[in-house]
């Protein structure tokens, strides 16, 4: 069992309502106190460093934020309980060149520190792609196939790019840095660039003779095809992560994840909003007078439910459950929300037009009726209110 994520403002030691100021703060202090660089080889240093990474990250971002107040880390794990497929965040995702550039640039005195060594193992780019499912299968879930072009270490060089038998050397335009460093004079002082080494490509490594399997790249490409579990309650724009089937890592570094974008098709009858699911059902005159027996569709399928007598237009009726279920804990489920709206008749035959003028009569609705009509009616009923009130005094 993979052990439980601490909650994002309790990892930054803040309150629910931290502002942008606060949340900056609170990661500075963290971050200078377990930064790796302050404690080299320390493991538990590392993991909190990380951890309060992670944490800023997320509430840094509004965006992140919002998902985040309203899922928890299900918000960026897509799959909790799938096959293992999923799981984590998405540091790509998160510009974290900002957040170090934002948080680093001063805290270690200045300077340009964009100096990752790009030779050593690194992880591959994630590859982003888009799935539309329909307004049930978001509901309860569902398993899709994505067909994809994936690139694989060339076989016959082992990703090196040199034909087999030979081996990359050391690129001599950076020395096998992968990076070069221009400085320049500014008005602030001295000012460094790193970039990356425009002969190897930040590899570091310079390719005499090419692999012919590969023309030099490293990669094959081949066409693959992904099952993508999407868990149910995913909502429009919600991503789904596949470890493991994005790019592949440089210098061995692990490949890249795959994220997959959720767009959920609009339904003819249904409107949702988080959990909770909505609908508009007509319903006649007549049953809203009487009551009666009404068929409500819902993503469970209809139900019969019985409107009381005297029901007004617009009521609303609450299915318990019937709504979507939430993604932290698949058993708890939204409610569906429907307004029961009266219908006017438009088209009526000859017959149910003298019904109601039959109706109209004699609930006492006509112009004619209503002129002095109406207080006789009242004073009739008062009387036969007396006549039970009489019988219980008794
Ligand atoms: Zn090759
Ligand atoms: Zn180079």
């Amino acid at each position: 069992m993979a052990e439980a994520k601490r909650d994002y403002y309790e990892v930054l030691g803040i309150g629910r309502d931290a502002d942008d100021a606060a949340i900056k703060k609170a990661y500075r202090v963290l971050a200078k106190k377990y930064h790796p660089d302050m404690n080299p080889g320390d493991k538990e240093a590392e993991k909190k460093f990380k951890e309060a990474s992670e944490a800023y990250a997320v509430l840094s971002d509004p965006e992140k934020r919002r998902q985040y107040d309203q899922f928890g880390h299900a918000a960026f794990e897509g799959g909790a309980g799938g096959a293992g497929g999923f799981g984590g965040f998405d540091f790509n995702g998160a510009d974290f060149s900002d957040i170090f550039g934002d948080i680093f640039g001063d805290l270690f005195g200045g300077g340009h520190r964009g100096g990752r060594a790009n030779n050593g193992p690194m992880k591959g780019a994630n590859i982003r792609k888009s799935i539309r499912i329909t307004f049930e299968e978001a509901v309860f879930g569902c398993e899709k196939e994505l067909d994809l072009i994936l690139k694989d270490p060339c076989e016959d060089c082992n990703g090196t790019g040199a034909k087999p038998g030979t081996s990359p050397e050391t690129c001599s335009k950076c020395g096998g840095r992968g990076q070069i460093v221009y400085t320049s004079q500014s008005f602030f002082g001295t000012v460094q660039n790193v970039q990356t080494c425009p002969a190897c490509g930040g590899s570091g490594k310079a390719i005499k003779e090419k692999c012919p399997k590969c023309s030099g790249t490293g990669y094959t490409s081949s066409r693959k095809r992904i099952k993508v579990s999407i868990p149910a309650g995913i909502d429009n724009g919600q991503s789904v992560r596949i470890r493991d089937k994005g790019e592949p890592g440089l210098n061995g570094g692990p490949r890249g994840d795959l994220l997959v974008e959720v767009n959920v098709s609009r339904h003819p009858v249904f409107q949702r909003q988080d959990v909770h699911i909505f609908s508009t059902v007509p319903i006649s005159f007549a049953v809203a007078a009487l009551g009666g027996d009404v068929r409500i569709p819902t993503v469970d399928g209809d139900v019969i439910y019985t409107v009381k007598a005297g029901t007004k237009t617009d009521t609303k009726v609450r299915l318990k459950g019937k709504g979507v279920p939430s993604l932290r804990n698949s058993q708890v489920r939204g409610d569906h929300y429907v307004t029961l709206v009266i219908q006017t008749p438009e088209r009526l035959s000859a017959e149910a037009k003298e019904a109601l003028r039959r109706f109209d009569e004699l609930t006492g609705n006509t112009l004619n009726q209503n002129i002095g009509g109406g207080e006789k009616e009242k004073k009739k009923k008062k009387g036969f209110m007396e006549k039970v009130k009489e019988a219980f005094e008794e």
